[in-house]
């Protein structure tokens, strides 16, 4: 059987752009052709641990060989091997979405760009096509049946029946170009080029790398003393790699730059992580764990195919990916990767899940993390802002989905946009900075943040210079809700109706003007019967005429947000109050108004206007206008 069939799209694509690379740093694929080699190692093992008795157990280990000869290059591994509909959706396709970014940020790329997005990317299987003229694979999986692919990267490639000496494995050949100009791919097969590759980027891989390599060895005499100045070359299997995983590796001697690499291949992330942390836990539970937070929101952050977790490895060998206990969902933009002695290893992943020391170690690497976080808002300003307009909002939900029950350890993480000045404050701060006998934490929602900063029933309060928190997020209300109060300072929104602050004086006075002016607030009530509850004089205006305010229960904001949600109840209502500015103009005219049935009529005008100042949709637009037209013509008659 042979068959010659086309790459898919999007990996002629990126084939295109490998073959055609001038990117100096073509070395990258020995890294990337050994990582791949490791994985397969790491499922065939795992499959061994599992369904031991498909599988048996076996030595693993990787291989290169360079033929100086031929001009070949071969990475082999003794894993899992592919079948040949593996190749077809492995190596035919772009199996993997990172290169699939990878080929959406290469098109957008301005010219020179290109260079360092390939150097930073893990670009996989294909980037052997940096350096080769055609690329062989030969692959068995256990059990199965031995193919062969080949290609030269162009539109096609071949696959054929093939023989292997190997129960299962992979052998990837690499047929090097021609050297041309300062472009020397023949280096490539110098040993100390392999091996300095190796120490370069894998040399925490797992697995031995082995390869037989030429020594030269002093000639023995009779006595077995070497004679001095005569040599011979003798041939040696050495290990390339010193095996031990970064995570394994004593803390001093892992550099930033270490890690760093590890996240960017491990993560297939083309910028280095935001924040990294390398834990070696020790205790009645020990693990190593090394966590990142990515520098830029992953490009499928918010969508379904992202999937939250940690890498779970015990005894040093890889489990699972993605293993989703081990960060609660708050965390979920947290990528890393958890070993521990203390996990079983003969587990099937479902029983995994219910160990007591999981779910310590879980919560032990969510504190981890969270300290991480204190400590990089406390020194490094910059990058924690950076950090919270990307993930921010993960905390907010962390608290609204307990219920506040976790805001000891999150709520000093978040940051609220203000009314006082344009940067960001703390809970912290703004109580700090509260005025000497202000009770409440204020807070104003809304859509955005001019909408906010537009709320009638903020004039007051920016007259008397209180701060309020602008929340300017959908899930901000919920959480303040959540959270309740703050060093016993109670959460208060600036549209709640009652007015926590409000002093004697004013209180009396606003009593007076009510029963002074019974008719007009009953007039308009009246008109806007099944609208609002009650109308109002009210404390919080300064220049605006009117605003709309809620009684206990849901305020306006929370309504809309709920409402917005596909398949909400309907039932979802705030009831509102129409308040009053008694010292506005618009009242004082009011007031001169005598026919009951008039101020009635008015009184949805205001309502709307109201609605409209606060962001928010007026439901009778026609009769809106229709009234406005009246008042016009009135206005130009007169
Ligand atoms: P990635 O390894 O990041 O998923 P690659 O382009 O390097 O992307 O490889 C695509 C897929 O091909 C891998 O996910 C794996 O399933 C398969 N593959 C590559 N190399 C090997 C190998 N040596 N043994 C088994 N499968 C392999």
């Amino acid at each position: 059987m042979k068959q010659e069939k086309q790459f898919e799209t999007e990996s002629q694509q990126l084939l295109d752009l490998m073959i055609n690379s001038i990117y100096s740093e073509k070395e990258i694929f020995l890294r990337e052709l050994l990582s791949n080699a490791s994985d397969a190692n790491d499922k065939y093992r795992y499959m061994s641990l599992t369904k031991g008795d498909k599988f048996p157990t076996k030595e693993h280990l990787i291989r290169i060989e360079a033929d100086e000869k031929k001009r070949t290059i071969s990475i082999i591994d003794n894993g899992i091997g592919m079948s040949l509909e593996d190749i077809e959706k492995n190596l035919g396709t772009i199996a993997k979405s990172g290169s699939k970014e990878f080929l959406a940020k290469m098109k957008k790329a301005k010219k020179g760009e290109e260079v360092s997005i390939i150097g930073q990317f893990g670009v996989g299987f294909y980037s052997a096509f940096m350096v080769a003229d055609w690329v062989e694979v030969l692959t068995k999986p256990y059990g199965g049946k031995a193919h062969r692919f080949y290609s030269e990267g162009k539109s096609t490639y071949t696959v054929e029946d093939a023989e292997f000496d190997q129960d299962s494995g992979t052998r990837v050949t690499i047929h090097l170009k021609k050297d041309k100009g300062d472009l020397n791919y023949s280096d490539y097969l110098q040993t100390w080029r392999i091996k300095n590759l190796v120490k370069k980027y894998s040399d925490y891989i797992r697995y031995p790398i082995k390869m037989v390599v030429k020594v030269s060895k002093p000639d023995l005499d009779a006595e077995n003393k070497p004679i001095e100045g005569k040599y011979h070359d003798e041939f040696e299997d050495q290990t390339l790699n010193s095996m031990i995983p970064l995570w394994k590796k004593s803390v001093n001697d892992v550099k930033p730059e270490d890690l760093n690499e590890f996240y960017k291949s491990k993560f297939n992330d083309y910028e280095d992580p935001l924040i990294s942390l390398n834990v070696h836990a020790e205790g009645l539970y020990s693990y190593e764990a090394l966590l990142f937070i990515p520098s830029h929101v992953p490009y499928d952050f918010y969508s379904e195919n992202y999937e939250q977790g940690l890498s779970l490895y015990s005894h040093g060998i890889f489990i699972q990916d993605h293993y989703k206990d081990l960060v609660p969902s708050h965390l979920r933009f947290v990528k890393g990767l958890v070993d521990s002695d203390d996990f079983p290893l003969n587990v099937s992943r479902e029983m995994l899940q219910k160990t007591p020391e999981m779910t310590k170690i879980a919560k032990n690497i969510e504190s981890k993390v969270l300290a991480e976080l204190r400590k990089t808002k406390k020194n490094d300003e910059e990058k924690y802002l950076k950090f919270f307009e990307m993930f921010g909002e993960h905390l907010k939900y962390g608290i609204y989905m307990t219920y506040g029950a976790n805001k000891g350890d999150l709520q000093d993480l978040l940051l609220f946009h203000h009314l006082n000045d344009d940067k960001y404050i703390t809970l912290e701060d703004y109580v700090k900075n509260m005025k000497k006998d202000q009770k409440s934490i204020y807070f104003a929602a809304g859509r955005t943040l001019d909408e906010i900063k537009a709320l009638p029933q903020l004039e007051q309060k920016r007259a008397d210079g209180i701060d309020v928190l602008l929340l300017d997020k959908r899930i901000d209300e919920f959480c303040v809700m959540a959270i309740a109060e703050y060093e016993k300072k109670p959460f208060k929104d600036v549209s709640s109706e009652s007015e926590s602050e409000i002093s004697n004086e004013k209180r009396e006075e606003l009593d007076r003007l009510a029963s002074d002016h019974k008719r007009i607030l009953d007039n308009l009530k009246q008109g806007l019967t099944g609208k609002v509850d009650d109308v109002v004089f009210s404390a919080k205006l300064v220049d605006s005429p009117v605003c709309l305010t809620t009684k206990e229960g849901i305020s306006m904001n929370a309504e809309r947000v709920f409402n917005e949600e596909p398949g909400a109840p309907s039932d979802v209502k705030s009831t509102k109050v129409l308040e009053i500015n008694p010292d506005h103009d618009l009242f004082k005219a009011l007031c001169e108004v005598s026919s009951d049935e008039e101020v009635a009529g008015y009184g949805s005008l205001l309502y709307d206007e109201a609605m409209l100042l606060q962001g928010f949709e007026i439901e009778d637009k026609a009769g809106f206008v229709k009234k406005l037209n009246t008042l016009l013509v009135k206005a130009w008659k007169a």
